[in-house]
């Protein structure tokens, strides 16, 4: 379904960036991956789906890095038609202990970044006539939760932004969409996992269910494959006229 197509996915070094791009790997689309994770097997895992990978190592918190990675992107496959926004980062800490550095590099790579790639791929889809923006917002892009206001700022605004850029698009053939996932066992989260196992003196399996527990109703971790999939589908003639939508996939978190 995408072959021929180039698909841009940044923060695709591991978790749910690098299961996004396999998916759609799968369908056939080139991949330029980019993140800080363990770039040699992200690279060979998407390869092996037989299609071309390429890798920019651009830091999201640097508009000029990103400007770097698009131009390199372009060069190598001649256009960007599929974006996918997220790369992203967390920290917890209530708001008047919020350090400012962590602040600022949250709002700088969970939401000024999905910006700049955004701004900087538009063109082409537009002249092309087709494109794809997917971001990966969060149920924290919805609702929010305690300890997490730089991460839950940073994700409603993206949201923000996935509406205006699907209505600024919306007589053409570019589509904008935002993906909104709960609890995904990823390292960002295992993180958090191991910080209540070790506040609270459990094991990992008691901090898990615990973490479940709190927020999701199904008891389950939703996967980066279920989260490749609805990407795919984002892609798909089918989703033509899905536009601007937060669509959550999250076990049952918001529906409460
Ligand atoms: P992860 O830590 O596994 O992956 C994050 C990726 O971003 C990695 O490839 C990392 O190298 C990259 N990255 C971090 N800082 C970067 C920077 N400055 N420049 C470039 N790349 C950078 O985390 P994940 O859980 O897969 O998160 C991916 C996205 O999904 C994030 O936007 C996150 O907010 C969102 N999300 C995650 C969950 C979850 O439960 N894991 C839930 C909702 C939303």
């Amino acid at each position: 379904m995408l072959k021929n197509k180039t698909a841009l996915v940044t923060g695709s070094t591991s978790g749910i960036g690098l299961g996004i791009a396999k998916a759609l790997a799968r369908q056939g689309a080139n991949i330029v991956l980019n993140g800080f994770g363990e770039v040699e097997a992200a690279k060979a895992e998407v390869a092996a789906l037989g299609v071309k990978v390429a890798y920019h190592g651009a830091d999201m918190s640097q508009p000029a890095e990103i400007e770097a990675m698009m131009q390199a992107a372009a060069a190598e496959f001649g256009q960007v038609d599929i974006l996918v926004n997220n790369a992203g980062i967390q920290h917890v800490a209530s708001v008047q202990d919020f350090p400012l550095e962590r602040w600022d590099a949250i709002i700088a790579i969970n939401l000024s970044s999905a910006f700049h790639t955004t701004r900087l791929a538009l063109p082409a889809m537009q002249a092309a006539n087709w494109g794809r923006i997917i971001n990966v917002a969060s149920v924290h892009g919805l609702v929010g939760s305690a300890q997490k206001s730089a991460y839950v700022a940073a994700k409603h605004g993206v949201v923000g932004l996935t509406k205006v850029t699907a209505l600024e698009n919306a007589t053409t053939g570019v589509t904008c969409n935002a993906i909104c996932p709960g609890w995904v066992l990823t390292p960002l989260v295992q993180k958090q996992v191991d910080a209540k196992a070790a506040a609270l003196g459990l094991s990992n399996a008691e901090a898990t269910k615990l973490l479940l527990g709190e927020k999701e109703p199904s008891m389950q971790f939703t996967t980066p494959e279920e989260l490749g999939e609805l990407a795919v589908f984002f892609c798909s003639p089918a989703a033509n006229n899905v536009r601007g939508v937060a669509w959550n996939m999250d076990g049952g978190w918001t529906a409460q």
